[in-house]
């Protein structure tokens, strides 16, 4: 998961600072910005949030009218030490690269470009490009309608070119999101359509799979990559990543997590004093919780926003990071039967400590609830799921095991059902809740060892 952006127009890599600030929950270890400034590409990528990496008033360059950027959240490559974005490479035309997504055959890729050691999946996705476009006389549009043909895995992509030109895609089964909007003076695109929103974009389309957009300062083309596939969205953009004021396929992601809630209740009731969000993630279910059972929610637990995102974050950081993230509200909790509702169960290292901080201030009972099904399989389409060993429900098939370990009094999950339906469009990627991934012939063992870390 990372966040991308591209802005083409007056004032572009102040629009790109205000982009990527509103994409930050979507990667935390660098910050890169490519802009165009008189037929040449220039890159910055530093490590840390936008804010710490970028100043505002060094990117008012009245000059520039097009560029990209890319906040990282590593898949390949590690953490901190390699892979920030945007990439260039290429010649005639050159190109910057900023992409969201995962390619699941990068190192055969890699050995068909002749890469030696590539550091990360972006770098052979760049340079894959970079080929294409020249055997297309220096076409990049048509360079992207042909990935499909090499690739397996997952893209939403963003390229400035020297021509200048910003081309923007989403893979052919559409797993990530891309939004974009223009106007005869300028075009913008971002991850998520609440970053568009939060630049001021009232009316945006989303890039549908498949689809590539292109703007070279006068005129919007938009085609379709040469292979077409069944669009499979990835569910845990509803369940986590995405921000609730987002749409994603023209679900905006707030009311399908309220839905997961209200299911959640249905299928896993409990008696209970009061319904505690995990925040932010777990908010809307909560609140979707709340409604359908008619136990009042309340904020039992205030997140420290100085503490990022413990899931976008190196393993070692974790464990320490999740116990300072959250501070208890005492006398919402005390001597209260709480139900917990969070998003999602991963490895169970935050929830751990907060069950204890709950039970440290003096809840009565901890009943943890769960949006979505038990995550079970990894992810090589994006996400940073572990390997089975490190999922906490892929070792402990028990539910009630799995209580004990969090020292809770219950633990109940959504159905897989249940949250598609919440969702509302079919079908969807639930490969890490399924097992069914939307890929032939995976080899999840092979593939654990090549994305483990
Ligand atoms: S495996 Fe899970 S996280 Fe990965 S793309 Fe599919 S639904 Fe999304």
């Amino acid at each position: 998961m990372c966040g991308i952006s591209a802005f083409f127009g007056f004032r572009a890599p102040l629009y790109i600072y205000r982009l990527l600030i509103e994409l930050q929950h979507r990667g935390q270890e660098s910050a890169g910005i490519s802009v165009l400034r008189n037929g040449k590409l220039f890159t910055a990528v530093k490590k840390g949030y936008v804010i710490e990496a970028f100043n505002p008033s060094d990117l008012a360059l009245a000059d520039v009218y097009a560029a990209i950027g890319h906040v990282r959240y590593s898949t390949t490559g590690g953490y901190m030490d390699a892979g920030g974005q945007p990439i260039e490479v290429g010649l005639k035309p050159r190109m910057a690269v900023a992409f969201n997504g995962n390619i699941i055959n990068y190192r055969e890729l890699s050995r068909r470009l002749r890469i030696e050691k590539p550091m990360t999946d972006t770098e052979v996705l760049a340079q894959l490009i970079s080929v294409l476009t020249a055997e297309n006389g220096g076409d990049v549009v048509e360079a992207v309608r042909e990935l499909p043909y090499y690739v397996v895995g997952s893209y939403s992509i963003a390229i400035l070119t020297s021509e200048p030109r910003i081309v923007v895609a989403r893979d052919p089964k559409g797993f990530k999101p891309l939004s974009y909007s223009c106007s005869d003076r300028w075009f913008v695109a971002a991850s998520e359509t609440a970053a568009l929103d939060g630049v001021g974009v009232d009316l945006w389309h989303e890039v549908q799979p498949g689809e590539v957009v292109s703007f070279d300062g006068y005129s919007l083309e938009k085609t379709e990559a040469h292979l077409t596939d069944t669009p499979t969205p990835c569910v845990f953009e509803y369940v986590y990543f995405s921000r609730p004021d987002s749409y994603f396929n023209g679900v905006q992601v707030h009311v399908a997590r309220v839905r997961m809630g209200e299911a959640l209740a249905a299928n896993a009731p409990v008696a209970a004093d009061v319904v505690i969000p995990v925040p932010d993630s777990g908010r809307s279910s909560a609140l979707g919780f709340s409604r359908a059972s008619g136990v009042p929610m309340d904020e039992g637990l205030m997140r420290n926003r100085y503490v990022g995102r413990s899931f976008i974050m190196p393993p070692g950081l974790r464990e320490a990071l999740s116990s300072m993230k959250y501070g208890v509200v005492r006398d919402v909790v005390r001597g209260r039967r709480v139900v917990l509702v969070d998003d999602s169960l991963i490895r169970g290292t935050t929830m751990r400590s907060i069950v204890l901080l709950l039970r440290r201030y003096g809840a009565g009972e901890v009943h943890v609830r769960i949006a979505s099904p038990p995550v079970r399989y990894p992810c090589f389409m994006g996400i940073d799921f572990p390997t089975r060993r490190e999922l906490i429900a892929s070792r402990l098939k028990d539910p009630v095991r799995i209580a004990e370990v969090l020292h809770a009094d219950s633990l109940a999950y959504n159905t897989l059902e249940a949250m598609v339906d919440s969702v509302g469009i079919r079908p969807l990627c639930t490969a890490c809740f399924s097992g069914t991934y939307p890929f032939k012939n995976l080899n999840i063992d092979q593939l654990e060892s090549i994305f483990s870390r």
